[in-house]
């Protein structure tokens, strides 16, 4: 099996690079969240040029803003029985670096914004589906395949409305695959999320009138004392669960990442804004550490606006999915991958919330993934597209 899927695979190398080239020219950056349905078209398009049929849909209440409407797309290959997800998101961060919709292609990269995070992983998962077909694999069960807009901005008009709805797995969903960078090593956990903005306000005046104000800056001091004391405990903490290196291993409390605040040197500043982004361990109790971060804040003075929550999420390294997606990266590669947390969150969390094991494992580096010069190697999108096809034919027989 290994050998044909293989053979399909390499023999459709240009139509992969080409096709990846076509959708990073289909700019999805997200925010604000464009061109979404112009790019899931085109995917469909694809797929049915391979034969297979798929349909793309608003998600429920994307509509919200007229001018960048969200859909997905949906299809599924193979015959009744329990389904395999495959699971990716169509929108890209905005670009920061010349001409990143203008794709690239050399001998052995594919260059462009998306190339990794992650046109180019749903590229290897429609190849996948094919050349299993292709090789004539019979499966007792499907593969459903699930691309969701707004991954890059915490999922709320994409996969949480999708899950909300019933409508991003069914019940007989056996597992998810999903194709975020992850280079070479497999992410079987993430890190949960509570991300919002401290609010200061205050009262403007003139330098010289300053005693009529009201610093909201200087009202920060306390709440920044309390927090520092909450991020030395917080930094305490150690997860269990593999990440290299040690040091990534501590539970995470960033403050200050954006601060905006006052008019101008001269004036009592009326209002000072910094957010705080708080990266649970998955051992963590999302609940608590959410009230123990509210309650801080709130005690020193401040309002605390929240603006993600992501829970963390993780499957044993043990179960039958992880073994067979591991499995098949050795088969594939010649050597087992490392299950790892990842250090960001992941959307296996939708699923996972449900019961679902789900995975991330896909083409290209996290370390490119939102910077200015983001590439793929062609090889790794050849060589995950057979690991999901070898997964999936494990999986579903
Ligand atoms: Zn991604």
């Amino acid at each position: 099996m290994l050998h044909s899927l293989r053979a399909f695979i390499a023999a459709h190398r240009d139509d992969m690079s080409a096709f990846l080239a076509e959708l990073i020219a289909l700019d999805t950056e997200n925010p604000p969240g464009r061109s979404y349905e112009t790019c899931l078209d085109q995917i469909a398009r694809k797929l049915e040029e391979l034969g297979l049929a798929s349909e793309v849909l608003p998600v429920p209440g994307g509509d919200a803003d007229p001018n960048h409407p969200r859909y997905w797309l949906r299809s599924r290959w193979g015959g009744s029985g329990p389904s395999l997800y495959f699971h990716g998101h169509v929108d890209v961060v905005p670009a920061n670096g010349e001409n990143q919709f203008e794709p690239r292609i050399t001998e052995d990269t594919v260059f462009g914004r998306g190339s990794t995070d992650m046109k180019g992983g749903l590229v290897s998962m429609i190849y996948a589906m094919k050349a299993l077909e292709e090789t004539g694999a019979a499966l007792d069960g499907g593969i459903e395949l699930r691309i969701v807009p707004d991954e890059e901005t915490g999922g709320r008009l994409g996969s949480r409305a999708l899950s909300d709805a019933g409508l991003l797995f069914d019940k007989e969903a056996l597992g998810m695959l999903t194709a975020e960078p992850t280079g070479g090593i497999v992410w079987h956990a993430s890190r949960g999320a509570i991300t919002g903005n401290v609010v200061l306000e205050g009262r403007k005046s003139h330098v010289g009138l300053q005693y009529r104000g009201i610093n909201a800056f200087e009202k920060a001091i306390p709440v920044l004392n309390a927090l520092r004391e909450l991020k030395a405990d917080v930094e305490t903490r150690e997860t269990d669960f593999p990440l290299e290196p040690e040091e990534a291993r501590h539970s995470i409390l960033l403050m200050g990442g954006e601060v905006t605040g006052g008019a101008n040197f001269n004036v009592v500043p009326d209002y000072f804004v910094f957010s705080v982004d708080r990266r649970i361990n998955p051992e963590e109790d999302f609940e608590e550490e959410k009230r123990r971060l509210v309650s801080t804040v709130e005690a020193a003075g401040a309002r605390f606006e929240i603006h993600q929550e992501a829970h963390p999420a993780s499957v044993s390294a043990d179960h039958p999915v992880a073994q067979a997606l591991s499995r098949s990266v050795e088969e594939v590669s010649g050597s087992r991958p490392s299950l790892e947390l990842c250090p960001g969150i992941l959307e296996i969390r939708f699923y996972a919330e449900r019961g679902v094991p789900a995975l991330a494992y896909g083409p290209g580096l996290l370390t490119v993934a939102h910077g200015p010069s983001e590439f793929v190697k062609r090889k790794d999108l050849e060589s995950c597209a057979l690991v999901y096809a070898m997964a999936a034919q494990s999986l579903l027989s």
